[in-house]
């Protein structure tokens, strides 16, 4: 089943150890590279954001995985930006923010899978300038596409502090974001291509009857965008371990794709679903046990925006560890961050739901990454 699966950590056949080795590398090469070219970026930054009382001052590698955000989703998406038209981008946008609400995004679903690919596949070829107003433009098809909720906040600041600046300044800011972006693209296909070679078959292949789904544009996603996911969650890790492992309460959510039965007992809480062990061979089950013995608690959750109903909660004592798979993964940590908690993420090895494949399979972890996560290893 592996070899079918849109990207595997295990390398298509062996177990993910390889991969954490291998991600700790090249995150050390790509940090290298973004602070030769980015740190001069990332000084001003801070500086506005610090002066204007923003928001409390995260490291610098996280605002260089920023401008390496912004540039991969210039290279990807910017063409795309500059072809879609005010009136579709609007009904697009507010269609996505729809979403937030239970009851409405049945409908709001419904009718994006008739819009989406019609809209936001259209692209202009006119060179592109590395100006204020292509940002915006590039900023407001990621909002319409419902798919970059995190992304647009965290590059929204980007942009207000583009617009004090001068063009030649703008430019050369956007310009490095996309010199970045390109260097890593190739760079990251050398090293982690062996994990996702299937992406490129899935979008020339059965992506093609995808056209009128919701998940159109998730699903589209490119192989550069796991890569720079696996770099992201190992940069957050990074940033977070140390007060992660401080932290009071341990929570790990696993999500729903890990269970063995359908016929799943478990209980539903205000944090999450909380395992019954209706089954010996259920994942969930086993790393609810190691939970027990480690100290932390373990919820399942049907989807990822589950996690962060209570928003007015304080949760600076409290230690996530998101289970994901790679597209989620700097969203869902960024989210996390937003809430107060202090997040870590452990990749699904492999995806196992009907996004990608006709039929569910059980996914799991690494335990051994779950466990250096913890600080037991
Ligand atoms: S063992 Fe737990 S999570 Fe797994 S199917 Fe049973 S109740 Fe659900």
């Amino acid at each position: 089943m592996l070899e079918n699966n849109i990207y595997s950590l295990c390398g298509y056949g062996n177990n993910s150890n390889n991969y954490y080795n291998n991600i700790s590398s090249f995150t050390d090469i790509v940090t290298q590279r973004l602070q030769k070219s980015g740190s001069f970026y990332i000084k001003g930054f801070k500086s506005y954001l610090s002066d204007n009382n923003l928001e409390s001052l995260r490291s610098d590698e996280e605002y260089l995985l920023e401008l390496l955000v912004i540039g991969v989703l210039w290279n990807i998406y910017l063409k795309r930006a500059i072809a879609l038209n005010n009136t579709p981008k609007f009904i697009l946008s507010r269609l996505a923010s729809s979403r937030e609400n239970e009851t409405l995004k049945k409908f709001a679903d419904y009718f994006r899978s008739k819009l989406l690919s019609t809209f936001l596949s259209k692209e202009n070829n006119i060179k592109s300038k590395f100006s204020i107003e292509e940002f915006s433009k590039l900023i407001g098809w990621l909002t319409a596409s419902g798919e970059f909720k995190q992304e647009v906040k965290r590059i929204s600041r980007w942009k207000d502090y583009c617009l004090h600046k001068t063009n030649n300044e703008v430019s050369s800011i956007l310009k490095t974001a996309h010199n970045l972006a390109t260097w890593f693209e190739l760079q990251s296909d050398k090293i982690l291509g062996c994990y996702t070679k299937n992406v490129e078959q899935f979008h020339k292949g059965v992506y093609k009857n995808y056209k009128l789904r919701e998940d159109y544009i998730f699903c589209g996603r490119k192989r550069v965008e796991y890569h720079l996911n696996m770099v992201g969650a190992e940069i957050m890790n990074r940033a977070y371990r140390d007060s992660f492992q401080l932290s009071e309460v341990k929570l790990l959510f696993l999500p729903a794709c890990m269970k063995k039965s359908k016929n799943c007992k478990a209980k539903k809480t205000n944090k999450g679903y909380v395992c019954l062990h209706c089954s010996n061979h259920c994942n969930i089950s086993k790393y609810t046990q190691l939970g027990k013995k480690q100290h932390f608690q373990v919820y399942m959750i049907p989807h990822e925006s589950s996690i962060f109903k209570d928003s007015n909660s304080d949760n600076s004592s409290i230690g996530i560890i998101g289970v994901a798979c790679v597209l989620n993964l700097i969203s869902g940590g960024w989210k996390a961050k937003d809430m107060g908690f202090i997040p870590q993420c452990v990749l699904l090895d492999y995806c196992g739901c009907k996004h990608w494949l006709a039929n569910d399979i059980e996914t799991d972890i690494n335990m051994d990454r779950l466990l250096y996560i913890l600080g037991k290893k």
